[in-house]
Order: structure tokens, then sequence, then C-alpha cells
């Protein structure tokens, strides 16, 4: 069958655990821990691209648009929407709720394959494949929420590249697994004591959406930043405090 809307016992086990997911993030996960300890997957991605990208999206709440979040949304339109169906003989998750209570971490998954019934998280990327470290970060979180979830090892997950339509499968070793959790609390750290690094002023800014609001090449200069600084607060005829008379 492919294609099909999952109509079997299987399915509907599933779709019941989904709604208990949903209820459990919306009341129970939230309600009786504390919510200001939670961090979303998504900063743990932010985090370990750039420290001051996730301060100004997860503490200063700026999001600034551009060709590349444009390109980001188009590319995640369809797995946002929660769905379940069987594609080539495997049930496929869409938008699935995840949550481990364990590191405080919440989000959710762009896509959730279940091979032979073992959970296989996908996520799907912008552009063409890469090895950058922080999107496994990202895969292994929510690999390490699954399991929490279900019960059952998750060994491995792909990230799908959409312009060159190809996967890259990412293995959950000992070594990403503990990255995961430092870099959880890390950012945990962050978000609690409202944290805002300097910029790194370096190739990751060229391709960061903030980057119009973040000011890299200013901030990361403190003498440029102090001359701006005292540009904006003097006023045209005023010269060594003293206001020329007309
Ligand atoms: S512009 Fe550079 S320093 Fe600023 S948030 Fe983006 S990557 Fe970080």
């Amino acid at each position: 069958m492919k294609n099909d809307v999952v109509a079997s016992d299987d399915s509907a086990l599933l779709n019941a655990w989904i709604r208990a997911a949903d209820v459990a993030m919306k009341n129970d996960v939230v309600a009786s821990d504390d919510e200001s300890e939670l961090v979303m997957i998504s900063a743990l991605e932010h985090y370990s691209y750039c420290p001051r990208q996730c301060a100004l999206i997860h503490v200063e709440q700026t999001f600034d648009e551009n060709i590349y979040t444009l390109k980001g949304q188009m590319s995640h339109e369809r797995v946002d929407q929660a769905t379940t169906r069987n594609e080539d003989d495997k049930r496929v998750e869409r938008g699935l709720p995840l949550w481990s209570r364990r590191l405080g971490l919440t989000g959710r998954a762009d896509v959730v394959e279940f091979h032979e019934n073992v959970p296989y998280p996908v996520e799907y990327k912008l552009g063409k494949r890469r090895e950058w470290a922080y999107e496994a970060i990202q895969l292994c979180a929510q690999a390490l929420c699954l399991e929490e979830m279900l019960g059952q090892t998750v060994p491995q997950g792909a990230i799908y590249y959409c312009s060159s339509r190809v996967r890259r499968e990412v293995t959950f070793d000992t070594h990403l697994r503990a990255t995961v959790e430092q870099v959880t609390e890390q950012v945990r750290t962050q978000l609690k004591n409202c944290l805002i690094p300097p910029a790194v002023n370096d190739s990751r800014c060229n391709k960061c959406s903030l980057v119009e609001s973040c000011l890299p090449s200013i901030v990361a200069k403190p003498e440029r930043w102090q001359s701006y600084h005292s540009q904006l607060f003097t006023l045209e005829g005023v010269s060594d405090g003293a206001i020329e008379e007309g």
C-alpha cells in the first residue's frame, strides 16, 4: 500500500498515543514541570550554530525574515501538519510532538518513519547536503525524546536536504548523545540568566537570518560600537558640550 492514510489497529493505537502526547505537551509536562526550564529542541541547533543567535531568538524574541527563512518555511510547510500515513510500506508521522522530561526538552519532529517499528526521525533542511554538526545535534535530541516517550532505542535518523533531495544518515553514538545533553544544559543556563554572548563575526554571519539585527561587525568591535554610540548622542551645532550661538 502506498501513500494511503493508515487505517489499521496499529494506527489507531498510534493516533491515541499522539493525542496523549499533545495533551501531555499542553497540560501535563508544562503544568507539572517548570515551564521556564524547558528548552526548545530548535534552540539546541541555534546555540550550536552561534550562541548569540540562540540568545537573540529565545531571549530577545528577535526574528528577521530573509530569503533563507522564507525558503525554510516553505520546505517545512508539508511536514508541519500532523499526519499519519503509510508510505512505501513504512508508517510515517509528520509534525509529531516531542518531549523529554529527563532533559527538559520539547519540540516537534518534521517526520518520524517507523522502520520495522523502530522510530527513525528525519529533519528537513534547506540547501544541499553538508556535514554540519549542529544539525546532527538537533536530530539526536529528537531521538532522545522519542526513546523516552516510546521506551525504544532510536539508533539512527537522517537529515533530508531539499535542494539536492538527498539524505544524510546520522548515527546517534555516545559522543553525540553526550553533546546533546551538554548543549541542553548550556542553553538552559543561557535562557535562565538571559545571557547575550558577543558576536562571532565570522563566516557564519553571512547566512544568518539575524545579521541585520545583530550587526556583528559593529558589536564585535567595542571601539566601533562606542564610536557609533557617541555619535548617536552628538547634536549638530554642539561642540565640546557648548551650544554654538547663532
Ligand atoms: S549575525 Fe553572526 S554573530 Fe550575529 S547571531 Fe548571526 S551568526 Fe551570530
